[in-house]
C-alpha cells in the first residue's frame, strides 16, 4: 500500500469486536509495517492468545521480557530461588552477587506491619463536614455489616473490614469529608474487593451526611501494609572499611537530595518491580505505593536506611509498601506466572511480599557497592555490549565476539559494533 491509500484515522468503531489478526492488520495497515513486523507481533508467546484477549482491551499481541533467577537469596532461614522479570542487564547478578555476600551472615530477616488496604470515599457538599464527620464514625457496626456482606469468600479466608477513618480536607474546592475503610485483604492486592466496598459504601455515607459521593478507590499508598528487611554485610566480606564508609556516604547522599533518592530508590525498584512482574503482580501499584512512601515525611527520601554495627559490619534496613497477591488479577490466571510463583514455594501474599523486599535490599546493596566503588559500568558493560551486537545484527557466536571487540576497545555503540562486525565476516 502507498503512503498515501493508507487509512489514517484512529477512529476504529468496533476495533473491539475484531480478532487480534485483524487488529494487526488494521494496525499494520494505518502504519505502514512490512510482512515481517506483521509476523512478528502474530508470533505465538507462552500466554494463550485467547487468554490474553481476556486480559485486556484491544488485545494485539503479547511481548516478552527475559525471566531470570537470583541465587544466593537466604530470607528468614530459608533459602529460596527468586524470579525477577526484567528487560535490564546486571539486575539479577547484582542481586545474587550481594545476597552472596550477606548468605553466611544469615541472609535476609523480615517482618510485615499486615495486609490491610485502604479504601477512599469522598464526600462533597457536605454542609457541616464535621458533624458529618462524627455521623460517619457513628455507624462503624453499619459499615462493618455492609463492607463484608459485599465479599463472603474474603471474609471466610479471615479478611474483611478492620477499621474506619474520616477526615475534614479543607482544600480550595471547599471542605471535604474524607472516609477511609480498611480492610484486609489477606492473600488478595486487593484493589477490586475494596473498591466493590467503596462503591457499595457511598451511598450510603452521602445518605447519612446529606453530602455528595464523587471518588471511591483505594489508595496506593498502602501503609497499612508495609514489608521490612533487613541484613547484615561483615566488613572484610564487602572489601574492608572503605567500601563499606564509601557506601554509607552513598546512603547519606540519597537520603539527603530528592535527585540521588529517585535513582537510588529506582535501583530498588529494579528489583522490587520484576519480582512483582514475575509474579503477575501490577507493578505500577506497588511503585506508586513505594514512591509515595518515601516522600511521607514531607520530603522524598531513601526507601533504605545504611549503618555501620557495633562489631563495624554494613547494614542495611528496607521498608515500604507491599501491596501483593497470590489470588486475583493476573495473579491467578496467568500461567508462567503461576510457574514462577511455584519456584517461589510461597503460600500466602505476605511470604511474597517479604521476600520481596529482601530483593529491593540485595538490590540496593549491590548497585551502592558499585557507584561507590568502581562505577556502575564495568558491570554492566558485558551484557549492554552483547545487546550492542544484537543491536547491530551480530547472530550465534558472533554476538560475544562482538561484544569482547567492543569491550576491549572500549568504545560500546552501535557504529562501532558494525564496523566490528564487517571485521568479523570480512575475515579480520
Ligand atoms: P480480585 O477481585 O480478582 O480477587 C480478590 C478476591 O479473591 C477477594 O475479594 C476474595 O473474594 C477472593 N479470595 C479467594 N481467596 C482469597 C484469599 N486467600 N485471600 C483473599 N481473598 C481471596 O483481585 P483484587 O486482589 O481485589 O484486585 C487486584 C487487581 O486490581 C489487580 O489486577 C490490579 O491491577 C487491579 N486494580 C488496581 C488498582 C490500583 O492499584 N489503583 C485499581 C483498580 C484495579
Amino acid at each position: 500500500m502507498t503512503e498515501d491509500a493508507r487509512p489514517r484515522t484512529s477512529r476504529i468503531s468496533g476495533f473491539h469486536k475484531l480478532s487480534a489478526q485483524q487488529r494487526i492488520d488494521r494496525a499494520a495497515a494505518f502504519a505502514g509495517l512490512d510482512e515481517a513486523q506483521r509476523a512478528q507481533l502474530a508470533a505465538p508467546s507462552n500466554i494463550d492468545a485467547h487468554l490474553a484477549d481476556h486480559m485486556i482491551e484491544n488485545m494485539v499481541t503479547t511481548i516478552a521480557i527475559p525471566v531470570g533467577i537470583a541465587t544466593n537469596m537466604r530470607v528468614d532461614g530459608r533459602d529460596v530461588l527468586v524470579p525477577m522479570a526484567t528487560e535490564e542487564s546486571s539486575v539479577i547478578a547484582a542481586v545474587g552477587n550481594s545476597a552472596r555476600q550477606c548468605y553466611d551472615s544469615g541472609g535476609f530477616t523480615t517482618s510485615m506491619s499486615g495486609t490491610q488496604m485502604i479504601a477512599q470515599i469522598q464526600l462533597l457538599d457536605v454542609a457541616d463536614p464535621h458533624r458529618g464527620r462524627l455521623v460517619i464514625l457513628e455507624q462503624r457496626a453499619e459499615i462493618e455489616r455492609i463492607c463484608n456482606a459485599c465479599d463472603a469468600t474474603l471474609v471466610k479466608f479471615g479478611g474483611g473490614f478492620r477499621e474506619l477513618e474520616v477526615r475534614v480536607l479543607d482544600t480550595p474546592g471547599g471542605a471535604m469529608v474524607i472516609t477511609h475503610i480498611i480492610v484486609d485483604t489477606r492473600d488478595a492486592m486487593g484493589a477490586n474487593a475494596v473498591n466493590t466496598m467503596a462503591e457499595r459504601l457511598a451511598p450510603e455515607l452521602a445518605r447519612w451526611t446529606g453530602g455528595r459521593a464523587l471518588l471511591r478507590i483505594l489508595s496506593n499508598l498502602a501503609d497499612r501494609r508495609v514489608v521490612r528487611a533487613r541484613a547484615t554485610w561483615p566488613c572484610a566480606v564487602i572489601g574492608g572499611e572503605a567500601v563499606r564508609d564509601a557506601m554509607i556516604a552513598a546512603y547519606h547522599f540519597a537520603d539527603h537530595d530528592p535527585y540521588r533518592a529517585a535513582t537510588h530508590n529506582k535501583g530498588i525498584m529494579n528489583g522490587v518491580s520484576a519480582v512483582v512482574l514475575a509474579t503477575g503482580n501490577d507493578t505500577r501499584a506497588v511503585e506508586a505505593g513505594a514512591h509515595a512512601y518515601a516522600a511521607r515525611t514531607g520530603r522524598y527520601r531513601s526507601l533504605s536506611a545504611w549503618e555501620v554495627t557495633a562489631q563495624g559490619d554494613l547494614t542495611g534496613t528496607i521498608e515500604l509498601p507491599m501491596a501483593v497477591g497470590l489470588v486475583g488479577g493476573a495473579v491467578k490466571i496467568h500461567p508462567t506466572a503461576r510457574a514462577l510463583v511455584a519456584i517461589l514455594q510461597v503460600k500466602t501474599a505476605e511470604e511474597l511480599a517479604r521476600i520481596i523486599a529482601a530483593v529491593g535490599l540485595a538490590q540496593n546493596f549491590g548497585a551502592m557497592k558499585a557507584l561507590a566503588t568502581e562505577g556502575i559500568q564495568r558491570g554492566h558493560m558485558s551484557l549492554h555490549a552483547q545487546n550492542v551486537a544484537f543491536a547491530a545484527g551480530a547472530v550465534g557466536e558472533e554476538v560475544g565476539e562482538i561484544a569482547r571487540r567492543l569491550i576491549d576497545r572500549q568504545s560500546i555503540n552501535e557504529e562501532a559494533a558494525g564496523l566490528a562486525l564487517a571485521e568479523l565476516r570480512g575475515g579480520r
